[in-house]
């Protein structure tokens, strides 16, 4: 330990001292900062492997998301997109990082190709940041995999999807990605990451333009299902 983290680790006992890290979701005491209380993680964690045949996904090989949108994670997940509340991140990936083997396994992890969907480069701007950046870049690392944050862009800026129906949604999205660097895709198993999946539109619509780039398979994790 060198002297800067021995620093940081004495204010964070400091911290806790004064100010005792508290469950994101209820308020309620707990060990360590960004940690939620088991209570609150037994009610929001609902992993689920969707039905990527029945979701009309036929280019996504597998997709899987950890909690259900509602409660706490809604609100953490709403702060972080539109009211530029950057901290918000770190709980949210606390619940990522609490995935077991069981709800990963069949993912294809270590050796692979992490990609988060991305923003339009307009709304990046606007935002500072890609929270799904902030809530899984970390965690895919330490799994093992390569973080191509800008491998997959957004051609045009779309209307948000929650304002549309299900046809729109389609219409919205058919065609909004490429693959910016197919050379970093081409024969390699990409994870595709997202914090929602609503119908899977969007998660498809990646996935085919990966597989356009040479992607050898295309995986879906997902932090929350709405
Ligand atoms: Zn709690």
């Amino acid at each position: 330990m060198n002297w800067r983290s021995g620093a940081a680790a004495w204010l964070e006992a400091a911290l806790s001292l004064v100010f005792p890290p508290q469950c994101p979701g209820c308020g309620s005491e707990v060990s360590g900062r960004s940690a939620w209380c088991t209570r609150c993680l037994n009610e929001f964690w609902q992993p689920r492997s969707l039905d990527t045949a029945q979701r009309g996904m036929p280019h996504v090989d597998e997709c899987r998301a950890l909690t259900g949108y509602d409660g706490a994670v809604r609100k953490l997940l709403h702060g972080l997109k539109f009211e530029r509340r950057r901290g918000d991140a770190a709980p949210l990936a606390w619940l990522v990082a609490m995935a077991d083997e069981a709800e990963l396994a069949g993912l294809h992890l270590a050796g692979g190709v992490a990609v988060p969907v991305p923003l339009s480069a307009l709304r990046r701007e606007e935002r500072g940041y890609n929270q799904v950046e902030l809530i899984f870049a970390a965690w895919c690392r330490e799994q093992g995999m390569q973080w191509e944050g800008n491998a997959l862009l957004r051609r045009r800026d779309t209307a948000p999807q929650w304002e549309l129906d299900r046809k729109r949604r389609q219409e919205n999205i058919n065609g909004a990605f490429y693959c910016n660097a197919p050379q970093k895709i081409r024969h390699r198993h990409i994870l595709l990451v997202d914090d929602i999946v609503t119908t899977g539109a969007t998660l498809e619509q990646c996935a085919l333009a990966l597989h356009q780039a040479g992607a050898a398979s295309v995986r879906a994790l997902c932090l929350a299902h709405d």
